[in-house]
């Protein structure tokens, strides 16, 4: 076999990408897979190096080969200049506004956002004298209206947090590149494969690594990825906060971006499936899935992205919160969980109204989100229908 090169990997279509990059055979011993280095010490061999930390590996906080070789793949999936890893996904969210953001600034962030960053937002951005302004996730080119001197950060997520309401980002984009701001985006949705951040004007991507590059419901990791202009300023961000992720998780997800692409399309073709059916059913007010066509939305979906998730939410005719815990209660197959992404089916009640505070969030009915897992659709199916005839019987 014959080594491939670093710029041979490049030409690499995204599916080979994931099997061989951040892999060396020859670094690991010839064994397939680095493994999950664990380490804070790092030796040096002489004076000079300790002095000048002229080597690859300096220090346990700083990385090792295992968080390297994810780091590696991910910015190449990504085609982004680089990537940094820490514990969990609202993590990586944190890193990324912080490295935006100083007293005095003023932050836009989409209403759809991922619930918990606002909290972010609201309390230790505040304190620390940034304003944050929460915009109706359908603004598009309109953001330029809530723009002022000071707005130095724009956050997008799309689809947005169980909502799922699509954003035009490369219209925000233009405009917060316009006054110098800096865009952020949630990209956990769709992944890199889905949908290409830096490509679009983004500056900083966030990921949750631990909804489909785990894939498996047992890591918590973040990834932040930045272009040319940001990484540097990340790179300085996350090395004063010092907060690696753990070497074994760092080690499930490189094991699990070997599969995910094949997982992701498979999410993605069980969730249309799941989402056509439901559309038909009579309890079912509306399916929000940017991929079906009616879906508001669904016209930027198809210009921007690559494919859809396993993640949707539908409205349910109006009925009683007793009937719809009738239905959920009696599932065999969808577990109820917070998190996503996961080989296994997930399905949780939400409500906007809670914490929206720029748009009135009123689709008519209560709400209920799907992660489609990867059991057999008919299965699934027949779970749902066995609930529906609970539904009925409490309504
Ligand atoms: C789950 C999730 C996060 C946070 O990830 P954790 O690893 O659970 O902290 C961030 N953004 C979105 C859109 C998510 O769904």
């Amino acid at each position: 076999m014959t080594k491939l090169t670093p710029a041979a990997k490049k030409k690499l279509r995204a599916r080979s990408r994931l099997v061989h990059l951040g892999r060396d055979a020859e670094a690991s011993q010839g064994f397939v897979n680095v493994p999950p280095y664990r380490g804070s010490t790092v030796l040096y061999p002489n004076v000079e190096t300790l002095k000048n930390r002229s080597q690859r590996y300096t220090y346990g906080t700083h990385g090792t080969p295992t968080t390297e070789a994810l780091c590696e793949a991910w910015t190449s999936i990504s085609g982004a200049a680089g990537t940094v890893l820490v514990p969990s996904g609202l993590a990586a969210i944190i890193v990324a506004m912080t490295t935006a953001l100083s007293a005095g600034d003023h932050f836009l962030v989409t209403d759809a956002a991922y619930q918990p960053a606002r909290v972010y937002c609201d309390t230790i951005l505040k304190r620390m004298g940034v304003e944050t302004t929460y915009y109706d996730p359908a603004i598009g080119a309109g953001i330029e209206a809530l723009m002022r001197d000071n707005t130095r950060a724009v956050f997008v997520e799309a689809p947005g947090s169980q909502s799922l309401d699509m954003q035009d980002v490369p219209a925000i984009a233009a405009v917060a590149k316009s006054r110098g701001a800096c865009v952020v985006m949630d990209n956990t949705w769709a992944t890199p494969l889905f949908f290409s951040p830096h490509a679009h004007g983004v500056d900083l991507a966030v990921e949750a690594g631990t909804k489909y590059l785990s894939g498996h419901s047992d890591l918590l990791l973040g990834l932040v990825t930045a272009n040319q202009e940001w990484f540097p300023r990340l790179h300085r961000t996350v090395d004063a906060l010092a907060i690696p992720p753990g070497p074994e998780d760092a080690f499930l997800a490189l094991r699990g971006l070997r599969t995910m692409e094949l997982r992701l399309k498979e999410a993605e073709r069980q969730a249309l499936s799941l989402a056509r059916w439901l559309k038909e059913r009579p309890e079912v007010l509306r399916v929000i899935h940017p991929a079906l066509e009616d879906c508001p939305g669904h016209a930027i979906w198809k210009r921007d992205f690559f494919g859809s998730s396993g993640l949707f939410s539908i409205v349910l005719k109006p009925v009683s919160d007793q009937a719809v815990a009738a239905l959920l209660d009696s599932l065999q197959l969808f577990g109820m969980g917070y998190s996503w992404g996961g080989y296994e089916s997930l399905v949780i009640p939400f409500d906007c109204t809670k914490y929206r505070t720029a748009t009135r969030w009123a689709p008519g009915g209560p709400t209920l989100r799907f992660s489609v897992g990867l059991e057999d659709i008919e299965d699934l199916k027949e779970d749902l229908d066995r609930g529906f005839v609970r539904l009925a019987a409490a309504a």
